[in-house]
Formats: structure tokens, sequence, C-alpha cells
């Protein structure tokens, strides 16, 4: 028997940014080894408000570094991803006796002009009075400014990451706990406990990646055994759904009384998304959960706007999650930098740690292009920066090619309703069809779940993209939660069993 391999990267947490780092290396010719020890995307990266932005608010705070790489990726991204990420218009009314007109202008003309913009419309001036936008809200609203951001599926993101990633030779391994790591030698230890079985395995790398985002202090104090670390800051986010507010696709960005903003924002057909909140969290990010507080606050910020006021009776689901930000010492939590910070430690003999603390699901390319930098200070050379120009899966498709690929796979295959050949088509793109393969009717898909939900779909999810449960399946590879009774969750999760997840 030959001796285990000694991987060149070990990546602990599969969000967004291990993911995004574990595909970059190993598409540089790195081999990786990625461990995340619940499903992919189950920390905070399915818990954003989805956009793909610069961050307008951001500008209050002179994070022109920030604002500005995050402007530019909106088109890298959107190029890359046409199936899971588009354009988005955002409203956003003037309100009197907040932030001046003059303000909002400055702003949204540096939100147009720094940030590389090409095929994103410019903003706009809306007279509230004859825009459609304008009717859902109360009469005070005379004026809007409306400008561009892009929305995106962010738990896809991170399965389609993944996915590219494993095509190109990473081993992604969830449900995988790193629970020790120790240097030997020049290289590192790792200590891995599998969730179903407790058994344990050892798995050698020269270098480990620490994104473990909220948790990211408990792997250096705790598993690499280190000492306290206190490097970020715990910054709880709440949203709330609702039955569709308004008809338009178009989004609003309300500014609150309190120097907050919320969005609102159309959601999966039928639905207002609303949120979010910022509050200081100092307990177990695995347990997070919007408070009856949160609630409120979301429910009264929204009816300070709409017409028809936003009621906790109105809430069809609720999401939370942690923002794991770099601890920059702010005052409030709103005001702690969204910008990330890698930190390496090791090297000179010493087997090397990097540390990934803050950042957005925008800038998570970015953040792995810095972090490929760093790991090629202490590996050595390898391929040149390569996802800027790199379809993820389903993604090979152009810009503006969405709606196109939805009349192809309708003609193909017609016995799949309108709804449903669109719903795939945004989920999986031109790998829709590899999930259709030579079906000639729904019979074809196998046992049908209810939503649309075909057993051929949750075989794909499970043989593809690693879902498990049925929580993997109805949350995060997809929403169909949103319109599962909980016989139907029952149904499917003893169907998954049975299939041996
Ligand atoms: C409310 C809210 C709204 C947001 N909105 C936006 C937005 O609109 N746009 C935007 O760009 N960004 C947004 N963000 C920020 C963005 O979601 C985060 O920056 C990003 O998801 C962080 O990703 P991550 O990979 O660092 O962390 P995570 O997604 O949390 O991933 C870390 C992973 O590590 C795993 N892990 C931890 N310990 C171990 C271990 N010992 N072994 C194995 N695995 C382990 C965890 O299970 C987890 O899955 C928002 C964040 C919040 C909370």
């Amino acid at each position: 028997m030959g001796a285990s391999p000694v991987y060149d990267v070990f990546v602990v947490g599969g969000g967004i940014n291990g993911c995004g780092i574990a595909r970059d290396a190993v598409g540089r010719g790195f081999s990786v080894f990625l461990a995340e020890m619940n499903d992919l995307a189950s920390g905070t990266s399915s818990k954003a408000t989805k956009l793909i932005h610069g961050g307008l608010r951001y500008l209050e705070y002179y994070e022109f570094r920030l604002v500005r790489e995050a402007l530019m990726e909106r088109e890298v991204l959107w190029k890359n991803a046409p199936h899971i990420i588009w354009p988005m218009r955002f409203v956003l009314p003037y309100a009197e006796g907040l932030r001046p007109a003059w303000l909002l202008r400055l702003g949204l003309f540096l939100y147009d002009h720094i940030g590389g913009r090409k095929l994103l419309p410019a903003t706009k001036t809306l007279d509230m009075r004859s825009d459609p936008s304008g009717r859902p809200l109360k009469p005070l609203f005379s004026k809007a400014f409306e400008y561009s951001d892009g929305w995106v599926n962010d738990a896809r993101l991170v399965a389609l990451n993944a996915r590219d990633a494993a095509d190109r030779g990473a081993v992604i391994r969830t449900r995988t706990k790193v629970v020790a790591a120790h240097r030997e030698g020049d290289h590192w230890v790792v200590t891995l406990e599998d969730a179903k079985s407790r058994e344990t395995e050892q798995v050698r790398a020269r270098l480990i990646v620490n994104a473990a985002g909220p948790w990211v202090d408990h792997i250096l104090t705790d598993v690499v055994g280190d000492k306290e670390a206190h490097n970020v800051r715990l910054v709880q986010g709440s949203h709330i759904v609702v039955a569709k507010k308004f008809d338009d696709a178009r989004a609003y960005i309300f500014q609150n009384k309190d120097g907050r903003i919320i969005f609102a924002i159309p959601y999966e057909d039928e639905f207002t998304l609303i949120g979010t909140t910022d509050r200081d969290f100092s307990g177990d990010p695995r347990t997070v959960e919007i408070s009856d507080a949160e609630a409120d606050y979301l429910c009264a910020a929204a009816s300070e706007y709409f017409v028809a006021p936003v009621q906790r009776q109105d809430i069809v689901w609720s999401y939370s999650g942690v923002r794991p930000l770099y601890d920059d010492h702010a005052s409030k939590a709103q005001e702690a930098t969204r910008d990330y910070v890698l930190k390496a430690e090791g090297g000179d003999g010493a087997a090397p740690i990097i540390n990934a603390f803050g950042g957005k699901i925008t800038t998570y390319r970015r953040l792995a292009e810095s972090m490929l930098a760093k790991i090629e200070g202490f590996l050595g050379k390898r391929g040149a920066p390569w996802t800027a120009d790199a379809p993820l899966p389903g993604g090979d498709f152009p810009q503006h090619g969405f709606e196109a690929q939805v009349k192809r796979l309708a003609a193909d295959y017609p016995f799949l309703e309108a709804s449903l050949a669109r719903r795939l088509v945004r989920l999986y793109g031109t790998l829709a069809r590899t999930l259709l393969g030579d079906a000639k009717g729904l019979a074809d898909l196998g046992r049908d779940f209810g939503a649309g939900l075909y057993e051929a779909e949750v075989r794909y999810l499970m043989d593809r993209e690693w879902a498990r449960t049925a929580e993997d399946v109805l949350w995060r590879r997809t929403k169909r939660g949103l319109h599962f009774s909980d016989g139907q969750v029952a149904a499917l999760e003893s169907f998954m069993r049975g299939q041996g997840a």
C-alpha cells in the first residue's frame, strides 16, 4: 500500500469562500482537499440578502476599495453564471428628513462611474407619482432614484463552485468535520470526523486555508489548538419572506429613521424578501434564529413605506445568518468593515495556515485570487489567475441568453410546464439537459414529490451536488421548501434515506 498523498492545500469550510478558493487552487494545478462539517453553504453563505452589489451604504464609511472591487465583480460574475445571477434594478425612494437628495445623487454617481460598468444600465431619477414603482408605496414619496446591482442564488453559487472544483480534481468532503490539526515536519496532519459514523481519518497537507466563516476563530483556538483568537465580530442578520407585496421586477431599498437601510426584493416569483438586520451575536452560529424584535423591526420598517402594512402573521418563512466580519473595533455592528482580510501564520519550515476573515459573496472570487497569491507565496507559483473568464457549471451561455435557453429547453422537452422549464434553467442552466436526459414525458422523471420536484432532480442533486437530506434539496439547492407540506418533506426525506443518503 502506498503512503497517503500529501495535498498541497487543505480547505476548512464549504461556504462561498472555501469553495471559491478550492476551485481557483485546483484550476491552477494544486491538489486540494476541502472538508465541510455540514452541507455546502449551510453556514452564512445561504443566509445572505443575495445581492451582487457594490454596497451603496459602504460609501458612507469611505470603503472605496471594497465598493470598487465589488462593483467590478458584478458583470464578471453575471457573465460566468447567467443562470443564477442576473441584473436587478433598485428603487431608492427619497424620503424627506433622511439623507439629502444631493448625497444620494453623489453616491449613485460614484456607483455608476468607479465600477467599470459596461452592460448594466445607469442610474436614473423617477417621478413616483407616475412610475409604477410608486403604486404600492405610500404617497409620501414623490421622487426616487433607480440604479443597477445584481441578484445571486447564493447557495447555488457555492454548490457550483464546489462542483467545478471537483470536476477539476479537488476532493470535496461534506458532513466531515475538521476536529484537529497539528504540524508534523513540513506539513499538517488534519484529523477529520465523519458526521454520521463518527469515524475519524487523517489527511496530510502542505498548507491549510481556514475559511470557516463564523467559526474561523474557533479553528484557530480549538482545532489548531493555538491560542485565543479574536479576529471576527459576529453580526447577526435576519430576513423575512412574505407573500408578494408588489408586481414589479425591481427591488426597493428603503432608508430607515435609524440610519440603516432595508431591502424589499421580488423573491421566488410569488414572494417578497425583506431584510436585513444588524446586531452583535455571541451564541453558537449553528443555532442562530430570527428574534421577535428583529421580525417586528423588519415589519415596521417595511410598513413605513408600503401602503399595505407588513405584519407578523404575513411571514411565511424567515432565515437568519451570522456575518463573520473582520473586527475593526467599530462601535456599531452596522459600521464594522465588510472588507476581507487574509492573515498567514507559519512558513520558514513551519507548515502555513492562512485565515480568511470577513468578505462578501460578491467579492468571493477576488478573495480567492488574493488567497492564491498568498498560497503561491508559500508553495511556489503555478497557473495564472483564470476564474474571471471561466463559466461556472451550466453557465456557458451568453449574458442576455436566459430567455433563449428557456425557450430551447421547452421546445426540446415539450412535456415540461413553462414554469418548470424556467425553474430548471434558473437553477441548472445548460445542465438542465443533463438532469432531464432522454426523458420523453413527465413519467420518465420518476416520482413526483410535489411543487414540480421530480425524482430525476433529486437524484441529480444527490449524485452531483452532495445533497443528503430533504433540507439540502428543499432549502439550499432549490427553494421548493416554500411550497412543501410537512408530509411532502417527510416523504422526500424517507426517499433520500432509502437511497443511502
Ligand atoms: C444577513 C446577511 C446578509 C448578507 N448579504 C449579502 C449580500 O447581499 N451580498 C453579499 O455579497 N454578501 C452578503 N453577506 C455576506 C456573505 O453572506 C458572507 O460574507 C459569506 O457568505 C461568508 O462566506 P464564508 O464562506 O466565509 O462563510 P460560511 O458560508 O459560513 O462558510 C464557512 C463554512 O465552514 C464550515 N465549518 C466551520 N467549522 C468547520 C470545521 N471544523 N470543519 C469543517 N467545516 C467547518 C461551516 O459549516 C460553514 O459552512 C450577507 C451576510 C449576512 C449574514
